[in-house]
C-alpha cells in the first residue's frame, strides 16, 4: 500500500488570488474574498499580502477589517472560480485517472502510474504546477508523498509557489517531528486536549498504545495510531467531492409534540454545525427533510444571501422550515437537516476527509 505516488495540489490563495488576476490594480495589496464587513460575512480567503496584517480564513469580516482598514473587500466570484477549476481539472486528469477533488482548488492524485510515462512523481508535480501556471496565470503548491495524509502535509511546506516532497523512508521520521497543531484532522479542541496529555509531536503521539489511543480520542484513535507510524491507506477516490452536510434521525416512536420536534431540530442543527465547522464550511441553503407517519417525505429548503455555519442560525431557518410542513397535525416519523451551497476556507476544506471510515490495514 505504501509504495503509492500521491500528489496533494493546493492553489495558493486561490480565491484571492483570482481575484488579483482579474483586477491588476489589485496585485502587491491585503485583498479580502467574502462576507461584507458590515454584516455578520465571514473571510473565505485572503491574500497573502492580507495574511501579514493577521488576517485568516475562517475570521469575522468586521475582524478582518479592523486588523486592516485599507484592505480591499471583495463578494467571491463563484463562477470565475469554478471556470479555473475546470481548468486546472482538466490538467490532472492528463497525467492522472486517479483525482479526488477537495474542492474547487485543492485534489489529490495518484500517480503511482502517470499517464505521461514521466520518470518520478516529483517530475510529475512539476510539471502540473507549470502547466496550472500558464494555463490559468496562477500558481499552485504540491506535496508528493507515499499516501494523502503526508501529502497533503507536504503542500503546506513551501507554499505559496513550492514543492516538498517526502519520501517512503523519510515518512515516519517527518511525522515524529511534526508538531500536533500541524497535523490536518487535529482541530484545535484535539491539539489542546493532546498538549495536557503531554502530546506536542508526532514522536509523543507514538508513545501510545492503540488502545489508549482510542480510549482517549475514540474512533479517530486508530487513524491517529497509524498516521504518526507513516501509515494512510485511505484510497484516492475518484472525482469525490462534498456538496453537502447533513444528519437525520429516524424516531421509534412519531414525534407528536411541536416542542419535541423543536428540540430535535436544535439537536441536530449543532451537529451539522459541527460538522461544517470540523470541515471548515458554510452553507447558504438549509434544507429540511420530513417524513410523516404514513411514510411520505417533504422537503423544504431556504437560501440565505450570505454563509454561515453557526447552530442557531440553522436552528432558526429549520424551524421556520417546520413551519411549512404538516408536522405538528400529521407528526413526524424522520427528520433531517442539511445545508448546501458550501463555501470551504481556502486551503482546508479536506479535513472532513480525516472523519471518513475506512479500512485499517492489518497490523
Ligand atoms: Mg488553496
Amino acid at each position: 500500500m505504501e509504495n503509492r505516488k500521491i500528489i496533494h495540489v493546493d492553489m495558493d490563495a486561490f480565491y484571492a488570488s483570482v481575484e488579483q488576476r482579474d483586477q491588476p490594480e489589485l496585485k502587491g495589496k491585503p485583498v479580502v474574498v467574502g462576507g461584507s464587513p458590515q454584516g455578520r460575512g465571514v473571510v473565505a480567503a485572503a491574500s497573502y499580502e492580507a495574511r501579514s496584517f493577521g488576517i485568516r480564513s475562517a475570521m469575522s469580516a468586521y475582524q478582518a477589517v479592523r486588523l486592516c482598514p485599507q484592505a480591499v473587500f471583495i463578494r467571491p466570484r463563484f463562477q470565475a472560480y469554478k471556470e479555473v477549476s475546470i481548468q486546472i481539472r482538466e490538467i490532472f486528469h492528463q497525467y492522472a485517472d486517479l483525482v479526488e477533488p477537495l474542492s474547487l482548488d485543492e485534489a489529490y492524485l495518484d500517480v503511482t502510474n502517470n499517464k505521461k510515462d514521466l520518470p518520478s512523481a516529483t517530475w510529475v508535480a512539476q510539471a502540473i504546477r507549470k502547466q496550472i501556471y500558464e494555463t490559468t496565470q496562477l500558481t499552485a503548491s504540491a506535496g508528493v508523498a507515499p499516501n494523502k495524509f503526508l501529502a497533503k502535509v507536504a503542500s503546506d511546506i513551501n507554499k505559496p509557489n513550492g514543492l516538498y516532497v517526502i519520501t517512503p523512508d523519510e515518512a515516519v521520521g517527518f511525522v515524529a517531528k511534526l508538531p500536533i497543531g500541524r497535523f490536518h484532522g487535529i482541530g484545535k479542541a484535539t491539539e489542546a486536549r493532546m498538549h495536557q496529555l503531554g502530546i506536542r509531536h508526532g514522536s509523543d503521539l507514538r508513545e501510545l498504545s492503540l488502545t489508549e489511543l482510542l480510549q482517549h480520542f475514540g474512533k479517530i484513535g486508530s487513524f491517529y495510531y497509524h498516521i504518526v507510524r507513516g501509515l494512510d491507506p485511505r484510497p484516492v477516490r475518484t472525482d469525490y467531492i462534498r456538496k453537502s452536510v447533513s444528519s437525520e434521525e429516524t424516531y421509534r416512536s412519531d414525534l407528536r409534540a411541536q416542542h419535541e420536534m423543536e428540540d430535535e431540530i436544535k439537536r441536530l442543527s449543532h451537529e451539522v454545525s459541527a460538522r461544517l465547522q470540523r470541515s471548515r464550511a458554510w452553507g447558504k441553503t438549509v434544507s429540511l427533510k420530513v417524513r410523516y407517519p404514513d411514510f411520505t417525505t417533504v422537503t423544504r429548503s431556504i437560501s440565505a444571501s450570505d454563509h454561515h455555519q453557526e447552530p442557531d442560525w440553522l436552528a432558526a431557518h429549520a424551524l421556520a422550515l417546520l413551519s411549512q410542513t404538516d408536522a405538528t397535525t400529521k407528526g413526524v416519523r424522520l427528520l433531517g437537516i442539511g445545508v448546501s451551497n458550501l463555501l470551504f476556507e481556502d486551503d482546508s476544506s479536506s479535513g472532513i476527509q480525516l472523519w471518513l471510515p475506512f479500512d485499517l490495514p492489518n497490523n
